[in-house]
């Protein structure tokens, strides 16, 4: 069966309309969804500790800020936007025992639902949108007019309206520019955890930094190693995006293709772990090692984090690209001003 997939005209903003939406969070996903829902009409409140940093930011934005419980007392919808690890200890003290009786509970990625941190009762819709790339770009793509493709579930829905208000949730944030694709709680959090631990970071980021060693421990410069594993993927992946790989080949000359086919550098190996991974996803262990960890003060997070943060195309990195006047840095508006260089952004709670 195909998938289900819906644009603009498959929605209708008066579903928001009366409503009073809360918006959890206000980093990477949280200020995305408070400033694209507000520029669409929405009526929006951001709920925030009253000691974090994110209160005045939201504020100079112009958006309405009160302590989660009072966010959750007056809205119709609450959009959970914080760190999955954190999500089912707000949920208990300051979301749950303040919701309105009907009011419907989003997530932006289905982790603590599907894996039963939160067990929100049955009054409730439960929704989500989860934007399919940073929330920094959710907020950029909009404002230029565009959005950024969302995944779509609804869980739990007791009155019925359950999809005529995500759609319309997802239409304000500005994806159904680009679409929202039907999933589940369960698809959506396994296929998500997939691609991060193997694909998307797990699997290219390995390859950039494993890339840049050998060609530097082999003597070549760092700058001309940069460009041949890091730089150029760009262009292929914008390539690869516009018309599939068979176009980020066609651009390519005959040496680098026969390179690339013959390459045996992700072999039946690579698959095995990707498998490997995959069931340790749906087995639950992946989740129950990171919030084991998380639980205990984050040691492995925080030490793996440094760690990679030092690595040496991060340390070679800031040098080159500020070399190139193509490489510009962006303001992102959220607690974190503009990226400085380091990953860390939230304290681990
Ligand atoms: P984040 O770490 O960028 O921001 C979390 C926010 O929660 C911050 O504003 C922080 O101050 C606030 N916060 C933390 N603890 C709090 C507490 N106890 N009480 C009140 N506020 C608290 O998080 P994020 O990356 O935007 O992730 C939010 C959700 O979106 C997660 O479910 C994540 O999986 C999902 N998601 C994120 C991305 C992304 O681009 N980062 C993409 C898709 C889905
Ligand atoms: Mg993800």
């Amino acid at each position: 069966m195909a998938a289900q997939i819906w644009y603009e005209k498959d929605a209708d903003l008066n579903n928001l309309k009366g409503k009073k939406i809360a918006i959890i969070g206000y980093g990477s996903q949280g200020h995305a969804h408070a400033l694209n829902l507000r520029d669409s009409g929405a009526d929006v409140v951001v709920g925030l500790r009253p000691t974090s940093k994110s209160v005045q930011y939201a504020k100079e934005q112009g958006l309405e800020v009160k302590s989660v419980a009072d966010a959750v007392k007056e809205a119709d919808s609450v959009m959970i936007l914080l760190p999955d690890q954190t999500q089912r200890f707000v949920w208990k003290d300051e979301i749950e025992p303040n919701l309105k009786p009907n009011a419907s509970v989003g997530f932006a990625h289905g982790f603590n639902i599907h894996y039963g941190y939160i067990k929100p009762s049955a009054d409730h819709m439960i929704y989500m949108v989860a934007p399919k790339g940073p929330g920094h770009i959710v907020r950029r793509e909009y404002e230029a007019g565009r959005g950024v493709p969302i995944v779509a579930a609804v869980e739990q829905d007791p009155q019925g309206d359950g999809w005529a208000f995500t759609l319309a949730y997802a239409k304000a944030l500005g994806a159904l520019r680009a679409g929202a694709i039907k999933t589940s709680f369960k698809e959506e959090t396994e296929t998500d955890l997939f691609g991060e631990q193997d694909v998307l970071m797990g699997g290219i980021n390995h390859l950039f930094e494993m890339g840049f060693e050998v060609l530097t421990d082999a003597g070549y410069q760092p700058e001309i190693a940069y460009f041949e594993v890091f730089h150029e993927v760009k262009m292929l992946v914008d390539l690869a995006i516009e018309g599939g790989l068979n176009k980020a080949r066609w651009s390519c000359s005959d040496t680098a293709q026969y390179g690339d086919y013959t390459s045996t550098v992700v072999d039946e190996h690579t698959r095995k772990n990707m498998e490997y991974q995959l069931k340790r996803i749906q087995n639950g262990d992946f989740a129950r090692e990171f919030i084991a960890d998380q639980d205990a003060g984050a040691p492995k997070f925080k030490k793996l984090q440094e760690e990679y943060s030092n690595l040496r195309i991060e340390t070679v990195g800031p040098k080159l690209r500020a070399m190139f006047s193509w490489t510009k840095q962006s303001d992102d508006a959220d607690e974190t001003d503009s990226f400085n260089g380091k990953i860390a952004r939230t304290q681990v709670q």
